[in-house]
């Protein structure tokens, strides 16, 4: 990165001065024993993430250890196939295998800074449970994962994983024991256990973890629009990415916020389509509320609870969504469509074949999207491809 000359304008997104607001949206509305650590927790993130120590850890974890930066690399086959010019970037190629290793780096080593002793964290399918026991075991932390019964049988692998790294399995067996309730356990143990560092996987949940998480993930969209303008001497003209709780999203789009000419489009897992319990497009289809700490969209029935939801990409599948991409949607500064599980599941094979490079069922949302509103129009995207598809290959043999 150091050979780069051009001189870019950064007007990155201040998350270490964000009030914990994103317009009407975001706060922490939390019972009082956890407003006092959180906002505790937002004063060390703001003042530790600033100091030059910690920035420098933070990098050499992310370039030798994560293997940052990740390439920008131009999907020449997709981009013939589609008629417009298609950059691919890699998060599928970071240790791990997905954009959430950025995160769980990033909040590890503040953990550290302030002398925590375990780390507990909440996992869907388990891929932020796998980052985060990852970043446990490099940093020698005890570590305890959160995960719905139901998640755990469906993504045995994964608990293979975490349980070599050394992370210990909590099972939430209660409701549909899916990850929204594998957050409520994670949430209840936490209040219960002020000593431990909660570590969150999305930008969701209440105020600090929203500007936090999007701070640890600007990484991607900065990197991206240094390597855009090495490539091609300007800025992109769209911007792709799936949306589950919105962080690879925000992580992309964050450092092109103020570059107005810059459009930004969001996938969310839409499901078999526009029916209630079948879908998890969560900002398509869902209204404000809160939910799980935070004030955002939500899908829910009339009295206000959270629906359930239905995405073929486990990493999408969760009724919640980042103050900060709501916002984003009501000033229209970034616009959100539902992609089905089949329009997905053929973004999947279509990339496979194209570029032989296996995306995550999640990225493949992203995918599809930039396909559908990209077909032949002569313009410059970058598709966020969240993670590698590896997970993903043996469902789609069964299909
Ligand atoms: C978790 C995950 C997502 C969705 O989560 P966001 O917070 O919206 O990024 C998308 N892609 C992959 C590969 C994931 O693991």
């Amino acid at each position: 990165m150091e050979t780069i000359t051009t001189t870019i304008e950064t007007t990155t997104f201040d998350y270490q001065n964000n009030n914990g607001m994103f317009g009407a949206y975001g706060g922490a509305y939390v019972p009082p024993v956890l407003e006092e650590k959180l906002q505790q927790l937002g004063n060390h993130f703001q003042t530790i993430t600033q100091t030059k120590a910690f920035s420098q850890e933070y990098h050499y974890y992310l370039n030798q250890y994560v293997g940052r930066p990740s390439p920008l690399y131009y999907a020449h086959n997709l981009s013939k196939y589609v008629g417009s010019r298609i950059y691919l970037k890699r998060e599928d190629l970071n240790h791990t295998g997905a954009h959430k290793i950025n995160n769980t780096i990033g909040q590890i080593l503040l953990a550290k800074y302030m002398g925590a002793k375990e780390i507990i964290a909440e996992t869907g399918a388990g891929q932020h449970g796998v980052a985060t026991a990852t970043a446990a075991a490099l940093f020698e932390l005890k570590c305890k994962v959160f995960m719905g019964k139901k998640d755990a049988e469906r993504q045995s692998m994964n608990v293979s994983r975490m349980k070599l790294l050394g992370a210990e399995i909590v099972l939430a067996e209660q409701g549909t024991a899916t990850l929204r309730d594998a957050v409520d356990s994670a949430l209840g143990y936490y209040i219960e256990h002020p000593e431990a560092f909660y570590l969150l996987g999305s930008q969701v949940g209440p105020d600090p973890y929203p500007k936090m998480v999007g701070y640890f993930q600007s990484i991607i969209g900065k990197e991206a629009k240094k390597q855009m303008y090495e490539a091609e001497g300007r800025l992109p003209d769209r911007l792709f990415a799936s949306v589950g709780g919105g962080s690879n999203a925000i992580g992309l789009f964050a450092d092109f916020l103020h570059e107005t000419a810059v459009e930004m489009f969001g996938a969310e897992g839409g499901g078999e389509g526009e029916v209630m319990g079948k879908t998890a497009a969560t900002l398509s289809f869902g209204k404000p509320g809160v939910f799980q700490g935070t004030h955002s969209y939500c899908l829910q029935d009339d009295a206000g609870e959270a629906l359930p939801t239905h995405s073929i990409a486990a990493g999408l599948d969760y009724p919640g969504i980042s103050p900060q991409h709501a916002h984003l949607k009501d000033t229209q500064r970034a616009s959100y469509y539902a992609i089905t599980d089949a329009e997905a599941i053929d973004a999947f094979r279509l990339l496979s074949r194209l570029e032989g490079i296996i995306p995550a069922i999640e990225s493949a949302h992203a995918v599809a999207l930039a396909i559908k509103l990209l077909k032949d129009k002569n313009s410059l995207s970058i598709i966020n491809l969240s993670g590698r598809g590896d997970k993903d290959v043996e469902r789609e043999l069964m299909l």
